[in-house]
């Protein structure tokens, strides 16, 4: 996919360095507990703080998340690995350095596949995943004299994921954020909030002609939510673009997003650089896993979106996109899977329309009210006997979107709104057929103007028996049998 100016083509080359937040009740090397929304400086213990003398002392249920991580993206999980001390000044970072993993990653390789819109796979290809420790918070904007630093996350444990230049546009970097952040919510490594910084991206951005080369990336910073990182991926192209075809050169430096003006900036340049002096962590000795830790983990990997949606689609038939979309996250699987199973059928016709009712009237229904899926004022359970009621003809369709909203206010089940407001399908052949036959007599002159050519007129008489039935009429039989009056 090459972008066309008058000068000619471009292709773009992105490459992701994501730092996801482990799940985790403490710190990667301290006892100090990670909730997030805590006073500033309450979870904060000794290592957290840097006093001299502390020593760190390795989370082991990190490890684990680092390895599951590994094991779902596909990739190698190394039985050795090790530590390495990044150096640099700042005032919330009180060590003087971070640890992480530099030399030595504890995952390489993996990948990603992600379907583009013509139904063909592309395949990123992971580079590595490394643990490593949070830096605390500097916070500038609350005096005008004074800056402030919490250290609550001092010490978080981090996976740094840097994937190879393998996306080739906004559209594919965003999908591939997007399914990222799916499979580590499926495997509970992390939770994937955004908002929350439990999950941000630096983006390299490049561009070159095709066929030669890859160009100078630009490395856009701490982009935190999924829309942002299409619109830096696309000002960087549109910035680069511009100064390649004005016989400029696109320098290598960091620059920052700015998410009110949807622009970058320059933060530092190549120049400044920064020199991190990366050695082997002293206070640590080499991370060593054996095969049986990695396997009894690999036991822990549930199935994920991609094996879900073609599971789904091959027991219910469903379509790949519906099938994609129900996949996206465990507990939206798990509500469809378990409404599926309270109809007790699992034909594709209760399949599709499970899917037709999730995905539209009651993901409406959760979007207005802002909550998701697993608060949700109507059950999966409440769903199925909707739905069974849509299958045996007993409401139509139309109704059965006012009895689902009523479901969500009242959390009435579908057969008692049905039942008390008298809202049952009338598939009365004779009922139906009065019904139009009042309407025909009302209306002599549309009945010739129909017959006279003005076919529209079809859509009238129907929505007049509507009226009549108050929207109860079998629609399907309320066209057969209008037909027949018609043609009589
Ligand atoms: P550093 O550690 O200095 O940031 P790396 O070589 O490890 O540099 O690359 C970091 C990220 O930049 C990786 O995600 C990689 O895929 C990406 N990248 C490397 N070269 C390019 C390029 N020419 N265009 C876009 N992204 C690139
Ligand atoms: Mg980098």
């Amino acid at each position: 996919m090459y972008i066309e100016t008058e000068k000619g083509q471009w292709e773009v080359v992105i490459g992701l360095e994501i730092h996801a937040q482990v799940i985790s009740e403490s710190k990667l090397f301290s006892s100090a507990s990670t909730k997030f929304g805590a006073e500033p400086n309450a979870n904060v213990s000794f290592v957290d703080a840097a006093l001299p003398g502390v020593l760190p002392v390795l989370n082991s249920f990190c490890v684990d998340q680092a390895i599951r991580t590994g094991l779902g993206l596909n990739a190698q999980i190394n039985k050795v690995s090790s530590f390495d001390r990044k150096n640099y000044f700042y005032a919330d970072l009180p060590q003087g350095y971070q640890i992480s993993q530099f030399f030595h990653p504890i995952v390489s390789g993996g990948y990603i596949d992600l379907k583009n819109s013509e139904g063909e796979v592309r395949r990123i290809n992971i580079e590595r995943i490394h643990i490593e420790q949070d830096a605390g918070k500097s916070i500038h904007d609350q005096s005008p004299t004074k800056s402030f630093i919490d250290l609550n996350r001092s010490g978080v444990a981090l996976m740094e994921i840097v994937t190879k230049p393998d996306m080739r546009s906004a559209e594919e970097a965003a999908m591939f954020l997007q399914k990222l952040r799916s499979i580590l919510r499926y495997l509970k490594t992390c939770d994937g909030n955004m908002d929350e910084g439990s999950m941000r991206a630096d983006v390299n951005v490049s561009v070159h002609r095709p066929g030669t080369p890859y160009g100078t990336r630009a490395e856009v910073k701490n982009v935190n939510s999924i829309k942002f990182l299409a619109t830096a991926v696309n000002y960087e192209v549109e910035r680069q673009i511009d100064i390649l075809e004005n016989g400029g050169e696109v320098d290598q430096e960091t620059r920052l997003f700015d998410s009110a003006k949807g622009i970058t900036r320059t933060m530092r340049s190549k120049e400044d650089a920064q020199d991190y002096r990366y050695f082997p962590e002293p206070d640590l000795p080499p991370l060593v896993l054996t095969q049986e830790r990695i396997d009894n983990l690999k036991k822990t990997i549930p199935e994920l979106p991609d094996a879900k949606s073609a599971r789904l689609q091959k027991d219910y038939g469903l379509p790949q996109y519906d099938a994609d979309l129900i996949s996206s996250e465990m507990e939206i699987a798990n509500f469809y899977e378990d409404a599926l199973a309270a109809t007790g059928s699992n034909g594709p016709e209760t399949a599709k329309l499970i899917s037709n009712w999730l995905l539209g009237e009651l993901f409406a229904l959760l979007n207005k009210n802002s909550v998701g899926i697993t608060e949700s004022k109507v059950s999966a359970k409440m769903l199925a006997e909707l739905v069974k009621l849509i299958v045996t003809n007993v409401i139509s369709g139309k109704i059965a979107k006012e009895v689902l909203e009523e479901m969500w206010n009242s959390q009435k089940s579908a057969n008692d709104i049905v039942e008390e407001k008298g809202l049952k399908q009338i598939t009365s052949t004779d009922a139906i057929k009065a019904a139009l036959e009042e309407v025909l007599a009302e209306n002599p002159d549309k009945v010739e103007e129909y017959r006279g050519g003005k076919e529209k007129l079809f859509g009238f008489f129907i929505g007049q028996a509507m009226k009549k039935t108050q929207g109860k009429a079998n629609p399907k039989m309320l066209n057969d049998i209008l037909k027949e009056l018609l043609q009589g």
